[in-house]
């Protein structure tokens, strides 16, 4: 039986909150302004996501008036059907993955219906400036990279960011299907682009990071991707890739990653060329 646990709201900044929510210890943000507050991500059930707003409107003080979704994905997204009432902010694509297969795989493994999901009503290409109850916040899409949806969260007074899952602090960046390679080193340009050295960076999962932080996740992003792009270069076999050069990350991470990166290399029509023996007479 899977445990929806939620941990206490904590203060990070004046008027902004974190609480943590299992099953995947997901980072939940709050930005309280003087006459309502925001919520960042929504936990991983509809009846996670109702406890969320509960908790958060008695630690805020005034009533939540929005929400703001980081990416589709299940432990950021399913809590949003308690919100259904409420403007509710995401990027263009995320109304996309309530039909995708791994939503209705995680739904089913939750115990959740996929039927009682809900998308974000107001939607951002690019940029989008939020109220949060007399407080401006914004949120910002840098291009593909964790996921084709992703945005993150800037409170300016506060000078605090979430980033959803673009980094993480608690392990690897989480590299899966739905990752674009290539823009994710792009999309932390942007991220680190925006930020001070004081600027608190809230990763979708895990402690808060700095910016030096973001930089080093970015360089072994890039590491990953030109390496691939190397070994394919040199003829490397994907079955012999992790046994060729020494990784940017671990063997799990390198396990989901190397394929991906060797299917998408391909689409491009570029695969590892092997050297015909020479054969002398
Ligand atoms: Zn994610």
């Amino acid at each position: 039986m899977t445990q929806f646990n939620l941990g206490p709201w904590v203060p990070l900044a004046d008027g902004v909150y974190t609480t943590v929510a299992e099953p995947d210890a997901v980072t939940i943000g709050l930005v309280v302004g003087p006459t309502g507050a925001v919520m960042i991500d929504t936990g991983s059930s509809p009846a996670q996501g109702a406890q969320l707003r509960t908790t958060a409107e008695a630690v805020a003080g005034v009533p939540v008036t929005a929400v703001v979704v980081t990416h589709g994905h299940y432990d950021h997204l399913f809590g949003l059907a308690a919100f259904a009432d409420l403007p509710r902010y995401g990027h263009e694509n995320l109304a996309d993955w309530l039909t995708r297969p791994e939503t209705a795989t995680a739904a089913e493994r939750l115990g959740v219906d996929v039927a009682d999901l809900i998308a974000a009503d107001r939607t951002l290409a690019l940029a989008k400036v939020i109220d949060a109850g007399g407080r401006r916040i914004e949120a910002l899409h840098f291009g593909g990279a964790h996921t084709d949806a992703d945005i993150v969260v800037y409170v300016p007074d506060a000078d605090v960011v979430f980033a959803g899952d673009l980094v993480e602090s608690a392990g690897d960046p989480s590299i899966e299907p739905a990752s674009d390679l290539r823009g994710w080193p792009l999309a932390l340009d942007g991220l680190i682009g925006m930020s001070r050295a004081e600027t608190v960076v809230v990763p979708g999962h895990g402690p808060v990071m700095d910016r030096i932080q973001v930089l080093e996740q970015r360089s072994r992003l890039s590491a990953l991707y030109s390496q691939v792009e190397f070994a394919i270069g040199q003829g490397v076999a994907l079955a012999d890739a992790y046994a060729s050069v020494e990784w940017p990350f671990g063997e799990e991470t390198m396990a989901a990653a190397l394929p991906l990166l060797y299917d998408s290399f391909a689409a491009s029509g570029i695969t590892p060329k092997r050297q015909l023996p020479i054969v002398s007479s």
